[in-house]
C-alpha cells in the first residue's frame, strides 16, 4: 500500500526488513479492521511528517528562551507556535504543550496544586475515573487521599447532590471532573461552583472531550477550571501526547511542574505535530467534523439501542457510547472477542451499577474516515449480530472489509 506519509519508508524496508513490515501490517490492520477505540483517531499525513522529522534529534530542556542546551532557536519557534494556537483554540491565557501524555499532564496538575497527602474529590474508577483520579495501582492513590464520587444508578448521570455533599464534608484541596468512558457533557458551572463553596481548585480532565471543545461540539472547561488537562491524540486527532492549559496565575507552577519537576528534556518533533494538529482543528472543517463525530455517536448509540444493547444514560452528547450486552446474551469480554474476531476493534469498561462488564466505544476514527449516518447505522446492525453470536466470523469480516475499504483511512 502506498503510504507517503511514511515517506522514509523505502529506507527502512531497505535496512531493516523487519520493522518495516510490522509498521505496513499494523497499517493493514488499522485500515482493514473497524476502529471503534474511543480513545483513537487517525492523524493526518502532515502530523505523521512532523513526528517522522528531525526535529526528533533536538534535545530542548526547558522553555522557549530559556533552555538548558544551544542550538533551540529553531525549535523554540515550533514551541512558541505550539503555545500560542493552543491558547487561540481554547481561549486559555497559558499553555504548556510539554506533557508527555494525558497522564503526564495530571501528574504534573497534581504536582503544581498539591502535597502529598491532600484530599481530592474524583469521581470514582467503577463509574469512569482515570487511573490518575487515585487508582491504588497509580502514584495518585498511593500519594493522595482520593474520594469518589459516582453516578445516580437510575440515569447513570453525575450525582451531583453526592458531589456537593462529599465537598462539604470532606474539605478537598481539588476537585476533578474528568473521565474515561463518561459519555455527556460535564457542568463545568456546577463543579465550579462547589470548588468555590469548598475552597479546592478545579481540575477538568478533558482528554477525551477537548477536541470535541476545539471544534466547538462541547463545552469549554476553561472559563470554569483552574487547571484543564487533555491528550492531543484523542478526537483531538494530533500526535500521542498531553496538553495543559491555565490562567497567567498558575502558569510558572504549571511549567515548572512539567520541568523539572516530572519531566526532562521536551519532545520537539511531538510539540511540532501538536501544533500542526492544533493549526488543523482551528479550521472549519474540524469544526463540521467535530459535530458529525457527534451525530454520528448519536446515531449509533441509537440503532444500538434498537439491537436491545442497554446504553448508558440512554444516549450520548460527545463521541463515546458505553453500553451493556448482557440483553444480547454475552458479557463485555465475550462480546469484545468476538468482535475482535470479526475486524471490530473496541474495548470492555466497567459498569456503572452491576458486576459485569460492559463495551465502551467512540465515533472519532471511523467519522475521520468519511464515515456518517448510514455506516453507524450498518455497524450497529453487524455489532448487535456478532456480538449475539451469529453470523459467522467470516460473514462478519467481509462485511467489515466492504466498510473499510469504503473508507480507507490513508486513501491514494
Ligand atoms: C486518556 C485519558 C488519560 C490518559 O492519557 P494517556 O495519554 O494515556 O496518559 C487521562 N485522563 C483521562 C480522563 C483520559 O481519558
Amino acid at each position: 500500500m502506498p503510504v507517503s506519509t511514511l515517506h522514509e519508508a523505502d529506507v527502512l524496508r531497505e535496512q531493516d526488513p523487519e520493522v518495516a513490515e510490522i509498521l505496513m501490517g499494523e497499517l493493514r490492520r488499522q485500515s482493514a479492521s473497524l476502529q471503534l477505540i474511543a480513545a483513537e483517531n487517525f492523524t493526518s499525513r502532515a502530523v505523521l511528517t512532523a513526528l517522522g522529522s528531525p526535529l526528533a534529534n533536538k534535545y530542548a530542556e526547558g522553555y522557549p528562551g530559556a533552555r538548558h542546551h544551544g542550538g533551540c532557536e529553531i525549535v523554540d519557534m515550533a514551541e512558541r507556535l505550539a503555545v500560542e494556537r493552543a491558547c487561540a483554540l481554547f481561549g486559555s491565557r497559558h499553555a504548556n504543550v510539554q506533557a508527555h501524555s494525558g497522564s503526564s499532564a495530571v501528574l504534573a496538575a497534581y504536582a503544581a496544586l498539591l502535597r502529598p497527602g491532600d484530599t481530592v474529590l474524583a469521581l470514582g474508577l467503577p463509574y469512569g475515573g482515570h487511573l490518575t483520579h487515585g487508582s491504588p495501582a497509580n502514584f495518585s492513590g498511593r500519594w493522595f487521599d482520593f474520594v469518589g464520587y459516582g453516578v445516580d444508578a437510575e440515569t447513570g448521570l453525575i450525582d451531583h447532590e453526592q458531589v456537593r455533599h462529599l465537598a462539604r464534608n470532606r474539605r478537598p484541596k481539588a476537585i476533578v471532573c474528568g473521565s474515561i468512558s463518561y459519555p455527556r457533557h460535564i457542568d463545568y458551572a456546577f463543579f465550579r461552583e462547589v470548588a468555590d463553596e469548598v475552597g479546592a481548585y478545579l481540575i477538568a480532565d478533558a482528554a477525551h472531550p477537548i477536541g470535541l471543545v476545539a471544534g466547538g461540539a462541547a463545552p469549554n472547561p476553561v472559563p470554569y477550571a483552574d487547571i484543564v488537562c487533555a491528550t492531543t491524540h484523542k478526537v483531538l486527532r494530533g500526535p500521542r501526547g498531553g496538553m495543559i492549559l491555565c490562567g497567567a496565575e498558575l502558569a510558572g507552577r504549571v511549567d515548572r511542574a512539567v520541568f523539572p519537576f516530572t519531566q526532562g528534556g521536551a519532545q520537539m518533533h511531538t510539540i511540532a505535530a501538536k501544533a500542526v494538529a492544533f493549526g488543523e482543528a482551528a479550521t472549519p472543517a474540524f469544526a463540521t467534523y467535530a459535530h458529525q463525530v457527534v451525530a454520528n455517536a448519536r446515531t449509533l448509540a441509537g440503532h444500538l439501542a434498537e439491537e436491545g444493547l442497554a446504553v448508558t444514560t440512554g444516549g450520548t452528547d460527545t463521541h463515546l457510547i458505553t453500553a451493556d450486552v448482557a440483553p444480547l446474551g454475552a458479557d463485555g469480554r465475550t462480546a469484545r472477542g468476538r468482535l475482535a474476531a470479526a475486524g471490530i476493534v473496541l474495548d470492555c469498561c466497567a459498569l456503572p451499577h452491576g458486576d459485569g462488564r460492559g463495551l465502551r466505544l467512540g465515533t472519532a476514527a471511523v467519522t475521520t474516515q468519511g464515515m456518517g449516518e448510514p455506516e453507524m447505522e450498518r455497524i450497529a446492525k453487524l455489532l448487535a449480530a456478532v456480538v449475539r453470536g451469529h453470523p459467522e466470523p467470516a460473514g462478519a469480516r467481509a462485511e467489515v472489509h466492504e466498510l473499510t475499504g469504503a473508507f480507507p483511512p490513508y486513501p491514494g
